[in-house]
């Protein structure tokens, strides 16, 4: 492997998939070797080779995917690493089942990565979760997620990880969620009790947060055993 890692972005032409092209084009740890949207209307844009999701098994050789696509479109970049034998990071939610099994199975031989959030913040407010938590029996829980209008998951993946986190330490969390206008992504935990509320909340201001997090794992999962791996061990 050269010394930058060699990237398959997958869902190019999205939000998330632009923020992740910009950014990658400025960070020398990273070299993006192709990008692969449903569509596309130019073969290479700025330097890189780009493919439709029809066209990329002839995709070149790369070191590690990121997804940031859509659930009908995971199965087919998952299929891909393993059958290359390469990594992957992937942010895309709204899996099933059966997606986050074939995930795990997928793991036993190629490294793996996914989660509902890659900003720094989230991470700590997960943990600042849990504390709560375990610390405030009885209360109510309500998490609270709101997005942009064309948002199609809901509750949102970070809520969904946020909540499993609360329900880890006791607390029987439940949700509600608002699509709006271009919200980039806010999650509030709320812990009610009579007369005192407790309100933990984590704002997004800009893609470039998930983006900057999602290239720093790629980076790092490049050189790590196959495996489930989390993006608290790699932050
Ligand atoms: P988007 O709708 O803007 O982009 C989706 C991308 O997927 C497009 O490039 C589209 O061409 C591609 N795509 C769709 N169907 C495809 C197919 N069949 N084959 C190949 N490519 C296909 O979405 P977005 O806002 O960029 O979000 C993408 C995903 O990332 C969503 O699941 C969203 O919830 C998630 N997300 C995760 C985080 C995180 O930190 N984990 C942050 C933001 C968004």
């Amino acid at each position: 492997m050269t010394d930058s890692v060699r990237l398959l972005i997958h869902g190019a032409s999205g939000r998330m998939g632009r923020a992740l092209l910009r950014l990658a084009a400025d960070d020398p740890s990273v070299d993006v070797v192709a990008a692969v949207a449903r569509r596309i209307d130019q073969r290479v844009v700025d330097g890189v080779a780009w493919f439709t999701a029809a066209e990329m098994r002839g995709a070149p050789d790369f070191d590690v995917a990121v997804d940031f696509s859509l659930p009908e479109a995971f199965d087919q970049v998952l299929a891909l690493c393993r059958q290359r034998g390469k990594g992957l990071v992937s942010g895309t939610t709204g899996l099933s089942d059966a997606q986050r099994a074939a995930m795990e199975q997928a793991a036993a031989v190629i490294p793996v990565l996914w989660a509902s959030n890659f900003s720094l913040g989230v991470a700590l407010l997960h943990e600042l979760v849990e504390r709560a938590a375990a610390a405030l029996h009885g209360w109510d829980c309500d998490i609270v997620d709101s997005h942009h209008a064309r948002k199609l998951d809901a509750p949102s993946g970070t809520a969904l990880t946020l909540g499993a986190a609360a329900g880890g330490a006791g607390a029987t969390p439940r949700y509600a969620s608002l699509r709006a206008g271009d919200i980039v992504g806010e999650h509030l935990v709320q812990f009610t009790a009579g007369g005192e509320r407790i309100e933990l909340v984590h704002r997004a201001a800009s893609r470039d947060i998930f983006a900057r997090g999602a290239l720093h794992a790629a980076a790092a999962i490049a050189r790590r055993p196959a495996g489930i791996h989390q993006l608290r061990d790699l932050l």
